[in-house]
């Protein structure tokens, strides 16, 4: 155990946090993070953000309380803001859910690992096609945690648009001061209570059973594989899928895992007041001018630039996240506070309560995992995070029918495959070669935007966000494919002002002749 963490943990032994960190470490051993090293706030509340909301950064506060005096961590300013965190209030939807009954030892159609967003839409389509399927989840009642933003043309697409809370009628980017970018394309927040309740109501009627536990190892057997649990259990299924975001707990990568890091703190907050207009969210402010009095910050801040992501509720309810598109390392968790309150103080946003909090970290890019492997992949796991965005919770929602369309066209009567074969063809239609272009083309965006300092990033969005909004939507929403994001980043060069395009050219040439060797280099 690294030693921070042991000390943070001495003498707990029954607490949440110590299984919370037990996925952290887990996850810090994969991702290879952190590697800027300022002191055991950040590691924690760095490392806790993979998954582990505001609780455990708490419980790492106070820990570190006791051990040193806080000053020693963070400003006093962003720790004025932590305190308002409240006590995390873990919720659990209130469903009985039928129970996986292991001393029967029944061999499932489909064992599901992990139930987020794309381990539950696969488990309720499988079961929905009549196949037997267990969803197992260490907290499988509990309201998941993160504050989802999505285009409403995906929700709307997918029939889902009852499962968002919140509209806006469109989104504004501020460049920088003097320019303003207002898009007419609506935005949502998604309603996740609701969105889980439907999921689990569909799955219990459709005869989906749960086991409430982690999967610590998989043994794979000619046509079953036995998944053993951290409390003894043993659960055989037919497939296995991994949905365990990015904890990547079954899914096997051979290659060096060197994701991009998008690093974010959020708060819903009741304030005094704000000045953001209540028909629009705030996609991206890039405004600087609330660092003009801290020097330090401001330079930090225009070398790897972070914008604030707003959802204005009403007049003083308010989504605020201070997000770093995209950074390798990642940026400190605290450095994003400490730049997020001199935006809000500079904004005159006077936070009077935080209802929750939110720590982003979204690794992002990176190699794909082995293509086919035995186990199967969706969502986080799989490599469906938008490597330029970040954002992945409708490609999943999208793409959740396609993985259950093969697994239930597999183990169907009439072709009954199984074992490797089965998960080589549920692989094939998840990864097929041209979303795999597509996503070599956005990883060569995101090594781009890697290079770029807050000038360059500004004259950049001032580019994308003047294209044709098929083209920005299309990029944003995955929609895009190999020939037409070429006429894409043709388009993006022609609207990029002389200073972009030598930009462009001078750090994207790499970038570039990586993405087509890699593009030459896989094929079907
Ligand atoms: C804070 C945050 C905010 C985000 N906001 C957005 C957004 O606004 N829009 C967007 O499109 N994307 C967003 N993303 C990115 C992405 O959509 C989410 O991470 C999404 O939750 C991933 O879904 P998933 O189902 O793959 O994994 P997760 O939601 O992470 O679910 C994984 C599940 O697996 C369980 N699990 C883990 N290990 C095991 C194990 N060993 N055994 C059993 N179960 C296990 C976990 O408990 C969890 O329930 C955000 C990510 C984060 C971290």
């Amino acid at each position: 155990m690294l030693p921070f963490l042991s000390s943070l943990l001495n003498g707990v032994t029954d607490n949440p946090c110590r299984k919370a960190m037990d996925t952290v470490l887990k996850t810090h051993n994969k991702l290879e993070f952190l590697p800027q090293v300022h002191g055991a706030l950040e590691k924690s509340s760095s490392l806790s953000s993979l998954k582990i909301q505001n609780q455990e950064l708490r419980f790492g506060l106070k820990k570190s309380r006791q051990k040193r005096n806080m000053s020693c961590f963070i400003k006093a300013s962003s720790s004025a803001l932590l305190e308002l965190v409240p006590e995390t209030k873990k919720e659990n939807l209130e469903f009985e859910l039928p129970m996986y009954d292991p001393s029967k030892g029944l061999v499932v159609d489909l064992a599901v690992v992990g139930g987020g967003p794309a381990g539950l839409a696969v488990a309720q389509q499988v079961s929905e096609a009549g196949l037997s399927v267990c969803s197992i989840d260490p907290s499988p009642k509990l309201i998941w945690p993160n504050n989802y933003g999505v285009w409403v043309d995906e929700f709307e697409a997918m029939d889902l648009l009852d499962c968002l809370d919140t509209t806006w009628s469109g989104a504004v980017v501020h460049i920088d001061d003097n320019t303003k970018k207002d898009l007419d394309r609506p935005y949502g927040r998604v309603n996740r209570k609701l969105l889980k309740s439907k999921m689990l109501q569909k799955c219990i009627t459709n005869g989906v059973k749960f086991h409430q536990a982690k999967v610590i190892k998989v043994i794979h057997e000619e046509s079953k594989s036995l998944l053993i649990c951290n409390d003894g259990v043993t659960i055989q299924a037919a497939v296995v899928l991994d949905a365990t975001g990015f904890s990547r707990c079954l899914v096997q990568y051979d290659k060096p895992y060197n994701p991009g890091y998008q690093v974010a703190y959020g708060i819903l907050a009741e304030v005094e007041e704000h000045p953001f207009d209540l028909d629009k969210m705030v996609f991206m402010d890039w405004r600087d001018s609330h660092l003009n009095n801290n020097s330090e910050l401001k330079e930090a801040n225009s070398k790897i630039p972070t914008f604030l992501y707003a959802m204005p509720f009403s007049s003083n309810r308010i989504f605020l996240e201070e997000t770093s598109l995209v950074a390798r390392p990642g940026v400190p968790m605290k450095d994003i506070q400490e730049r997020m309150v001199a935006r809000l103080k500079h904004l005159g946003i006077k936070v009077r309560s935080i209802e929750e909090d939110e720590h982003c970290v979204i690794p992002m890019g990176g190699p794909l995992p082995v293509l086919p492997q035995r186990v199967v992949g969706i969502g986080g796991t799989a490599g469906m995070v938008h490597p330029s965005t970040g954002y992945m919770v409708a490609r999943t929602l999208a793409a959740a029918p396609i993985v259950a369309n093969a697994i239930v066209r597999s183990l169907s009567s009439d072709r009954s495959i199984s074992g490797h074969k089965l998960s080589a063809e549920v692989w094939k239609d998840l990864w097929p070669i041209e979303r795999r272009r597509q996503r070599e083309f956005f990883c060569f965006g995101m090594d781009i935007l890697l290079k770029l300092d807050l000038p360059a990033t500004r004259r950049f969005f001032d580019a994308f966000f003047d294209l044709e909004p098929r083209y920005w939507h299309g990029f944003l929403s995955s929609r895009l494919f190999l020939p037409e994001l070429l006429v894409f980043g043709l388009s993006l060069f022609s609207h990029a002002s002389n200073t972009s395009r030598l930009e462009i050219m001078a750090k994207g040439t790499l970038p570039l002749v990586n993405m087509i060797n890699n593009l030459v280099q896989d094929t079907d």
